[in-house]
Order: C-alpha cells, then structure tokens, then sequence
C-alpha cells in the first residue's frame, strides 16, 4: 500500500483546498445563518451565492469527483463527467470537503444524490440514465432514497414492508418510508423507492428499486425531520406516504426483486466518502479547539496548560490519524479487490469513524465551554452529524456483526457450525 496521494489527486485537492478557501470559506457563516433560519413550512430553498459557487465549481472541473470513472452518459459533456478517481484517490478530496457542510452539494459530490448516481450509472436503463441520471450529473435535479421505513426495524433490509406490487405494465407502491434524506430540496425530483414485490421468493429476492418522479400522484411529503434540532437545509430529511403510486414497469432499476444486489453496490463507496468526509470534520474541530486552548487564558494559564487537557489533544491527534489510515485501507481495499475484498474494512470504518469523529468534536466542544453549544462554532452541528452517522447507512451493532461473521467464518467451518 502506498497511501501518497497521486500527482492528480494532489493537483485536485490543491485546486479543491484553494476553490473552498477563496470563494466558500469568507460566504459560508451567512450561508449557513440563511439555511438554518428556513422554515419546512415555507418550503427550502438554495440562496444565490450557493448556485453561484456550484457554477463556479462546474467550470472549475470540481464536479462529480466522487465518480470511480468518467461517466459516458449523453447529454452529460466531457467536462461534467468527472475526473474518474480511484476510491483511495477521492478519499484525500472527500477528507477536504467533509470540513464543510456545504462544499458536497456546490461540488456535486453530497448523499444521497452520490449513491443514486451510482446506481444508475451501473443499473440504469438507457431511459433512466438519460432522464434521471444526465440531469443529477450536471447539478440540474436532486434525489432521495427511500428505504427505511418508521413501522419496521429497517437496519435489516429484509425487513422492508412497503410495497412495489407489479400490475400488469405498471408498478403500484403503497407504504410510509422516513429519514428520505434530500425529499426536501427545492430541485429533488426523482426518489428511488425499495419495496416489497414477491414475499414468496428468497429473502434477498423479494424487494425491487423503484424510479419515482418526485410529483407523481399519491407521494405526499408528510413532515420534515430534524436531526438533533438541525432541519439540515436545503435538503433535509423527510417522512414520506406513498398511496397507491404508480410508475410504468420501466421504472424499476435493473429487474424485479433486484433491490439487494443493488444495496450492496451503492454502500461500499458511500462509506468511504461518509468516513472522509468525518475525518475532515474532526480535523476542524481539533483545529478550533487547539486555536481556543491556545489563545484562552483561565486561572493564569492557557486552557491546553489546565487539568488533562493536553493529553486530551494528544488522543485526539492520535485518533484521527489511526482512523484515517484504517479508511484510506478500506478505499485501497475497494480498489483493489472489489466490495468482496473490502467488506470487513468497510464496516470496520463505519464502526470506527463516526465514534472517534463524535469523541473529538466532543471534545472540542468542552474546550469551548458554552460557545461550544451555541451557532457561534460549527461544533454543535458537526457532533449532531457525526451522532447521526452512528445510525445512518446502518448502526454501529449491525456493522459488528459484520465484522465477527467474516472474523469468525473460518472457525466456524472449522469446528462444523
Ligand atoms: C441523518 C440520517 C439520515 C438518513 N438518511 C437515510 C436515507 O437517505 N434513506 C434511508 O432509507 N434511510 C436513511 N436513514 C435511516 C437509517 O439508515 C436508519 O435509521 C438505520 O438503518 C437504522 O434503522 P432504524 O432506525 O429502523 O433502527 P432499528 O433497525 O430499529 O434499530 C434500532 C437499534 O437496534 C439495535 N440493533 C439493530 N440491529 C442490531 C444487531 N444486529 N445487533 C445489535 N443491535 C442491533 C441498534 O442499537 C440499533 O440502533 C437516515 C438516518 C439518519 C439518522
């Protein structure tokens, strides 16, 4: 392994770190005030300046970077179709942009709407891509994935309960999903839908994946959920109803009962993006904490000089760098040996990031006494997002639970289990 950026990867993230430090950075604490003053009520919306710096990224050739290879997609010109880095290479991007809330979406590279490209890119129709896909790849709409669902333990997808009954050439979809993370966005216009189609078949077979325009009759938007107080605008989280929804039969992504296949693909990636984006975000954090133990004086001395606060800095050094190799492994993992090769290093990271990114964000806090909690820092908001991670794309148990099977898989077949 060899974890030296490459020449390309260097020449971007310098670009990149310039980009967001010159033209984001400076605009970003109001973009922020504007975003989190939105009401649902009133409806989300994109301030100027964020479509304007999205324009700049595209001209930039800062756009689609999470892409493993240049998209050919028509309609989508040459310069949109990203630069196709390898996982390990991207990470390095991922780690820059995570330090912000806002620079995935200007540079095209946010969930949900990374995971759904993917999808289509790799099970899309030609139909689908060039309705759905060309349109998110150059920025024009936004998606949500629907998966989890309030009523059903969704950490086991088997579990899913809405369904995707087949009715002739049509699909009908009827459930309550939640935490549609995007639904609210002012330009989210396509959903993928996981439903149940054949009960009958095998457990891996039974659930389809679903196109859905975001207008179709019978999707209703019920409520936005805030995560921790943070409504996340402009693209939020949303419970949504489907009621007797249809969509044309072509509007299943690869074929019926497909759904599990097409999970496991969209996850391996999305991890590694989630776990650099947080490592960004702790590296942030730590950074404020050093400049506040710094530059803050309590009974004669600096904070850092009080209690255990040094060793404290020290942890956190040492946690971010041990985690950020454990990611940069499973991206090289990925990139070598495909999903199967990296499966345990995979969940390994989502075990491992999004706890250590909540303890020194945490930390970080502390050292800020109140201001910590307040608008004031970014702090408040990045725990939240790191807490959130714990549980999104999976709980920390279930990812355990990976990591123990594939750990105790030779054993077993040794000892006859
Ligand atoms: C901010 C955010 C964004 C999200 N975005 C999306 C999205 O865009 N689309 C989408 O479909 N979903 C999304 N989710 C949902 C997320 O993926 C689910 O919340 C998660 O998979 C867990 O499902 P659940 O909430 O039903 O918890 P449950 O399945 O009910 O699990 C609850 C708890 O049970 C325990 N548990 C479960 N399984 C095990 C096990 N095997 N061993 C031990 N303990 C276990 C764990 O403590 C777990 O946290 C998002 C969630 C959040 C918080």
């Amino acid at each position: 392994m060899d974890f030296r950026p490459t020449p390309r990867a260097q020449e971007l993230l310098e670009r990149l770190d310039a980009f967001l430090r010159e033209r984001l950075e400076p605009r970003e604490p109001q973009l922020l005030r504007e975003l989190g003053a939105q009401r649902p009520e009133d409806g989300f919306a994109v301030p100027a300046p964020m479509e304007e710096l999205k324009d700049a990224a595209r001209d930039a050739g800062l756009w689609n970077l999470f892409l493993p290879e240049p998209a050919d997609v028509p309609g989508v010109p040459e310069a949109l179709a990203g630069p196709g880095l390898a996982n390990a290479e991207y990470a390095i991007l991922a780690e820059r942009l995570g330090r912000s809330a806002l620079a995935s979406e200007i540079c095209n590279c946010n969930a949900p709407d990374t995971g759904n490209m993917e999808v289509l890119l790799q099970f899309g129709s030609p139909e689908q891509q060039e309705r759905w896909l060309a349109p998110l790849l150059r920025g024009e709409i936004r998606s949500a994935f629907c998966m989890t669902e309030p009523d059903v333990a969704s950490s086991d997808a088997t579990n899913m309960a809405a369904t995707a009954t087949i009715d002739g050439d049509e699909v009908v979809l009827n459930g309550t999903k939640w935490w549609s993370t995007g639904i609210g966005h002012p330009d989210c216009e396509v959903l993928i839908f996981m439903g149940l189609t054949d009960p009958t078949a095998h457990r891996h077979a039974q659930h389809s994946m679903v196109l859905v325009p975001r207008d179709a009759p019978g999707v209703t938007v019920e409520r936005l959920l805030p995560t921790m107080g943070f409504l996340d605008a402009p693209g939020g989280h949303g419970r949504v109803r489907f009621d007797e929804v249809r969509v044309p039969l072509d509007h299943v992504i690869g074929t019926p009962g497909g759904a599990f296949g097409i999970a496991q693909a969209r996850l391996g990636p999305g991890r590694v993006h989630h776990c650099m984006r947080l490592i960004g975000l702790a590296e942030l954090a730590l950074e404020l904490a050093c400049r506040r133990a710094s530059a803050r004086v309590a009974f004669g001395k600096p904070l850092a000089n009080l209690g255990g606060n040094r060793e404290r800095i020290a942890d956190a050094r040492m946690k971010i760098d041990q985690a950020r190799l454990l990611v940069l492994h499973a991206a090289w993992l990925l990139d070598t040996q495909g999903l199967r090769g990296a499966l345990s290093a995979v969940s390994q990271i989502k075990v491992v990031v999004p706890t250590m990114a909540q303890e020194v964000i945490d930390m970080a806090i502390q050292l800020h006494g109140g201001a910590g909690l307040s608008d004031e820092t970014p702090l408040a908001g990045a725990w939240a997002i790191a807490r959130a991670l714990r549980l999104a794309d999976g709980p920390d148990e279930v990812h355990r639970g990976v990591v123990a099977r594939l750990e105790l898989a030779p054993y077993r077949a040794e000892a006859g289990a």
